[in-house]
């Protein structure tokens, strides 16, 4: 069993550490600082750093790759389609690699940058490290693709198993549900969901991680085929939306000044 510790950087980014206790091997997803994961590992010296998973370019994901690596000569995965210093084995659509003993398929998901991937485990309890293409509650923005594109990249994630677990890079739930309430107050699914986040982060406690079904419940970005959500994107325009890709277009937008 893999152990999941979020280790916090700069203001709302969690940097996942893979943790493999039996055979005290460690991997972790978008160092964008390297002194946390350099902080860990000297404070647990019987661990080693097997692997850096990129799943895009930007700098809060890939800061500390440099470091890192050189102070612990570890393999580095990342996206085949991004410039990325440092990265040794350039990973496309449909590749799986091997990492602390886990298959993980390589999910191309373009939306948030044209490159972007994901890491998908079909183990026995599968989870998912999504970067910033699906958040919790949310989706990132869509700094280079276009809404088609983010729109493929949430259904192909909304069809990995339900019980999936989400891993994604940012805490930023809690915003995300408020604006999912906007978009859909009658939902009762995100009404529970933001009060157990609202209760979460006045304790200062992490809300992740997520689940696939969780996520096709409350997330209007992953819910855009959904006719609640079309209707609010309807009403937005003020012109009638009835296509994903249109509606997740329209919300995004929305989102952006909310
Ligand atoms: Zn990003
Ligand atoms: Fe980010």
């Amino acid at each position: 069993m893999l152990e999941f510790i979020p280790l916090r950087a700069f203001s709302d980014n969690y940097i996942w550490l893979l943790v493999d206790q039996q055979n005290h091997r460690a991997a972790v997803v978008d160092p964008g600082d390297a002194k946390p994961v350099v902080t860990w590992l000297g404070r647990h010296p019987e661990f080693t750093l097997t692997h850096i998973l990129i799943t895009h370019h930007h700098p809060d994901h890939v800061g500390g790759l440099a470091t890192l690596k050189a102070a612990t000569q570890c393999k580095v995965v990342g996206p085949a389609n991004e410039e990325i210093a440092g990265v040794d084995q350039h990973l496309a659509d449909g590749d799986r690699i091997k990492v602390l003993g886990y298959e993980l398929d390589v999910l191309e998901v373009p939306g948030h940058t044209l490159g972007h991937i994901a890491f998908y485990c079909a183990a026995e309890d599968p989870f998912v490290l999504s970067g910033d293409t699906l958040f919790a509650g949310g989706c990132g923005r869509l700094f280079e693709g276009t809404p088609e594109q983010m729109h493929q990249s949430l259904q192909r994630l909304a069809a990995l198993p339900e019980k999936t677990r989400v891993f994604c890079a940012h805490e930023y739930t809690l915003a995300n549900l408020r604006f999912a309430l906007a978009v859909e107050p009658d939902n009762a699914d995100i009404q529970v969901r933001l009060q157990v986040v609202e209760e979460m982060r006045a304790d200062g406690r992490i809300t992740l991680p997520s689940s696939i079904s969780l996520e096709k419940q409350t997330n209007p970005f992953m819910r855009s085929n959904e006719s609640a959500v079309q209707r609010a994107a309807s009403e937005r325009l003020g012109e009638s939306v009835s296509d994903g890709a249109e509606t997740l277009a329209v919300i995004r937008q929305w989102k952006d000044s909310f």
